[in-house]
């Protein structure tokens, strides 16, 4: 057998990466993760979900504030911005857990190769001047923004997520390209701050492959936040005129442009795999239509002793589901059996109220088969009610024969939290009933869920 340098080499450091050398790390595999940031933790931790996830918070803070929302409460307040202070707060909570994932690597013996990797061969990566070897390679490199085809991303006026979490002050007017998660979260924090934020989506909805009747929900909320909408209209082009640009709209089903000015433009129009650079044909693979690299049920690609997970794969592009995957290569490799349900992923949005969902959409159940819809209004809940939190509503999807529960969805202040509940439900197969005649804390939000199973038979108490 060849003498490898490592058992493991992880290419990329994100929550698929990271948890994939770690977990390999505890199951006695040497193990090395090439890294080209300055440190890991991947989008996720750099630029991704905690980032702007420190913006929602403090953001939804200065909102409540300012909105009235306190006054409700009896807390009298005149809020002052201080925008560098939220800023250090978002740089700080991404120091501290960056630096977070060094100390797990260093605690696990796990081996930081600083630089970009390129295949060499199937078994061998360059990185910088050095080449290793590794008995399994798992590429877990990630994804990176889309670009709008003509339009330059400067970070100043024409900014993608990574720009939009940094802008030095509140733009007067933003205008945020795609109605995705992304639009949405960071549309939110800006909009909150004081920016005026048009939405321009080029499908009749926003929130693509979330439930329908969400989608439409979602929508009416954050319109009467005071963000505005421009559906079924597409954005070909941006030009940039000093701190000014200008975007071009046509309607998505043809017709007249027209032109709308903004001093900021944030670009979220959808992530792409990262495959640029790795050389994949030296390695013998290669990448579907949409650049991802193909993979079976364990993770494993067309080329023995490489792996793939994360946004680099088909699936929805999550860090959840590339922390799962990255345990489960990982134990697949050390001759385990690793799993991960992906009928089962959890999606949140963490805008005010969440959205969130798992399992199928009511459109998607119904291809399907026969099914049971139970639905509970947030403002028929206990605690939604006395916290000021009227919107939003818990949905739950069943199978109309066997009441096996198909999705769940959720739009409600502390929906990210409410929806585990429905996932591992649904991981051990329960029915609504089983949800139904579950006990749940009173009061709490989740008592929604419960109430939304009930009425799966027409039957909840409190509406
Ligand atoms: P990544 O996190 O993209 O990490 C890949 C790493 O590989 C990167 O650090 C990259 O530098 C490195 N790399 C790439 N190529 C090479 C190479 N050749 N050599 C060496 N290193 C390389 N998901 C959620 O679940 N919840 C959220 O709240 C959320 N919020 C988000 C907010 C924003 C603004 C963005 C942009 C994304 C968000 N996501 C969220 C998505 C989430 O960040 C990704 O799904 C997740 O990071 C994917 O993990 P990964 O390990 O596959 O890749
Ligand atoms: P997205 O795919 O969610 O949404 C992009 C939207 O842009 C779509 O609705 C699309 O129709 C629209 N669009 C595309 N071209 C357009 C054009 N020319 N004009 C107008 N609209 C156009 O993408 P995103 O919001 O950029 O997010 C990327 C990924 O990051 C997502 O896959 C998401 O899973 C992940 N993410 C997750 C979270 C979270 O879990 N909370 C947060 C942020 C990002």
């Amino acid at each position: 057998m060849a003498d490898y340098d490592f058992d493991v080499l992880v290419i990329g450091s994100g929550p698929g990466g990271y948890v994939a050398a770690i977990r390999a790390a505890q199951l006695g595999l040497r193990t090395a993760c090439v890294e080209s940031r300055e440190t890991l933790g991947g989008t996720c931790l750099n630029v991704g979900c905690i980032p702007s996830k420190a913006m929602l918070h403090a953001s939804e803070y200065f909102d409540a504030a300012s909105n009235g929302t306190f006054a409700k409460l009896g807390i009298k307040v005149t809020p002052e911005l201080d925008l560098d202070a939220m800023h250090g707060q978002r740089i700080d909570a991404v120091k501290q857990l960056t630096g977070g994932i060094a100390f797990l690597f260093k605690k696990n013996k796990v081996e930081w190769l600083k630089g970009r990797g390129s295949f060499v061969d199937a078994h061998t990566v360059q990185v910088g001047d050095k080449t290793v070897t590794a008995k399994d390679i798992v590429i877990a490199t990630g994804s990176s923004v889309t670009p709008l085809p003509g339009v330059e991303i400067d970070q100043k006026v024409v900014v993608d997520s990574t720009g939009a979490l940094e802008l030095p002050k509140v733009p007067e007017h933003l205008v945020v390209i795609g109605g995705g998660v992304i639009g949405l979260e960071l549309g939110s924090v800006w909009r909150r701050l004081g920016a005026k934020v048009t939405c321009v989506e080029f499908l009749d909805q926003i929130l693509p492959g979330f439930d329908g009747e969400v989608r439409k929900e979602s929508n009416k909320i954050f319109k009467k936040q005071g963000i505005e909408f421009k559906l079924s209209t597409k954005v070909t082009g941006v030009t940039v005129n000093g701190d000014k640009a200008t975007l071009t709209l046509e309607p998505a089903a043809g017709g007249e442009a027209t032109t709308l000015e903004a001093d900021c433009v944030l670009v979220s129009i959808g992530r792409r795999p990262n495959t640029d650079g790795l050389a994949l044909d030296k390695a013998g693979l290669s990448v579907n239509q949409r650049g991802q690299i193909e993979i079976g049920h364990r993770f494993e690609t067309s080329v023995p002793g490489i792996w793939a997970i994360g946004d680099v794969v088909p699936g929805p592009m999550l860090a959840h589901k590339a922390e799962d995957e990255g345990i489960a290569v990982a134990e697949n490799i050390a001759g385990l059996t690793g799993i991960v349900n992906h009928d089962v992923i959890p999606s949140v949005v963490y805008t005010w109220p969440e959205i969130a969902g798992v399992g199928l959409t009511e459109e998607a159940a119904k291809e399907k088969g026969e099914v049971k819809v139970g639905k509970f209004p947030m403002v028929g809940n206990s605690r939604a009610k006395t916290n000021h939190e009227p919107d939003g509503f818990v949905k739950i999807i069943a199978d109309a024969k066997t009441d096996r529960v198909l999705g769940v969805w959720c739009i409600a202040v502390p929906a990210g939290t409410m929806i585990a509940q429905a996932a591992q439900a649904m991981e051990f197969g329960a029915t609504s009933e089983d949800i139904a005649y579950t006990c749940h804390a009173h009061p709490t939000h989740s008592e929604a869920i419960k109430e939304a199973a009930m009425a799966v038979r027409g039957k909840p108490i409190h509406i």
